[in-house]
């Protein structure tokens, strides 16, 4: 109930406007954005590599209105990628294909895709394109098998737990080569495509992880590059401790290594778990979001745990 009224704010333009104009909503909201800035976002990247932990910076945004917004956020992607290589830094870089157009023209946002993956691909970089609602699945999937197909190795995608067709679209995927984030999935969606309950998609995650990892395993171990930008084929993203308890004991089954398999977090939840599995020798990445668009992000985390929206309200109350 309530993760639905906030995945609803999320999209709410009125509600945008009031919640981003309470400075206390940037402060509460930066427990989960590293900042405005790309500057803001290098220095987290920084202090994450020192600890050993690797990152992929997210230029916050979605749903881009036209064709300039679109053109803009790829420009803002390349100028993050060279920033990253010039720093020298452990991180990649995620993008959603609404913030390039998708909804608008995806022949648009394809090309707008294309000249990111030239640009990372200069740099030796990866990009991981993000899963968005229901209705963007088929044709992300399509754009970035596309991508693949045009010979780009440095195309992953995202996989969401609750959708009933992920199984297939994962085995897809792996026989492309094309690497997988799996996740539980943050948005809010009918019963028609989706697990409505928890249990289910829970349960589905262990499932898909231990399909991604046979996957892994069956092409013969399968790790990133070392270098901190190139992921496995297969990233573990929860911050649920008996996913990440079931992922271990798996790899352990298939007689797989700890780089394996990566275990992503989002900034801000659950540090002590990042560290643990980074000192136990895990590769461990952080998505590190950054921009003046932190708005429906920043409901999505809302959404996802109600001690967090009592944080809030009562942040709210006490001002
Ligand atoms: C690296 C990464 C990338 C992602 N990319 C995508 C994507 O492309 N598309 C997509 O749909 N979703 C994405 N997600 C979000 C994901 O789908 C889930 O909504 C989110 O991770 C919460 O689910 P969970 O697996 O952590 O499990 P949950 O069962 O929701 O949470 C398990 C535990 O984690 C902690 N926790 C979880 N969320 C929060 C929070 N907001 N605040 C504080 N504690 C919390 C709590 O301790 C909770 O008990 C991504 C998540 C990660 C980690």
């Amino acid at each position: 109930m309530l993760r639905a009224f906030f995945i609803f704010l999320s999209k709410a333009d009125w509600a945008q406007r009031i919640i981003t104009n309470w400075k206390f909503a940037w402060r509460m909201a930066s427990r989960f954005i590293a900042g405005e800035t790309q500057e803001d976002a290098l220095d987290v990247v920084r202090q994450l590599n020192q600890q050993g932990i690797l990152a992929t910076l997210d230029h916050l945004g979605e749903n881009t209105e036209d064709q300039k917004a679109a053109e803009q956020f790829t420009n803002d992607v390349l100028s993050v990628l060279a920033a990253i290589h010039t720093a020298g830094l452990k991180s990649n870089v995620s993008i959603k294909l609404s913030q390039l157009g998708l909804v608008l023209d995806p022949e648009m946002a394809y090309a707008n895709l294309t000249r990111i993956l030239d640009r990372a691909r200069q740099y030796q970089n990866f990009i991981r394109v993000d899963m968005e609602d229901s209705t963007l699945t088929e044709i992300t999937l399509e754009l970035v098998s596309r991508a693949k197909a045009a010979g780009y190795d440095n195309v992953g995608t995202v996989i969401q737990s609750y959708l009933y067709r992920s199984e297939d679209d994962i085995r897809q995927l792996a026989q492309k080569g094309i690497k997988v984030r799996l996740v539980k999935g943050a948005y809010k969606e009918p019963s028609s495509v989706a697990y409505p309950k928890k249990a289910d998609v829970d349960a589905a995650f262990d499932r898909l992880t231990k399909l991604l990892l046979s996957k892994e395993a069956e092409i013969g171990f399968y790790g990133g590059s070392g270098d901190g930008l190139f992921p496995p084929l297969a990233a573990v993203a929860s911050h649920d401790v008996k996913r990440i308890r079931f992922a271990r004991e798996m790899l352990k089954q298939l007689d797989l290594p700890e780089k394996s398999v990566e275990f992503q977090f989002l900034y801000g939840i659950r540090r002590d778990l990042q560290q643990e599995l980074n000192r136990l020798g895990y590769p461990v990445r952080v998505y590190v979001p950054y921009g003046t668009h932190w708005y429906p992000y920043y409901m999505r985390r809302l959404a996802e745990r109600p001690s967090n929206v009592w944080f809030f309200i009562s942040n709210f109350f006490q001002k």
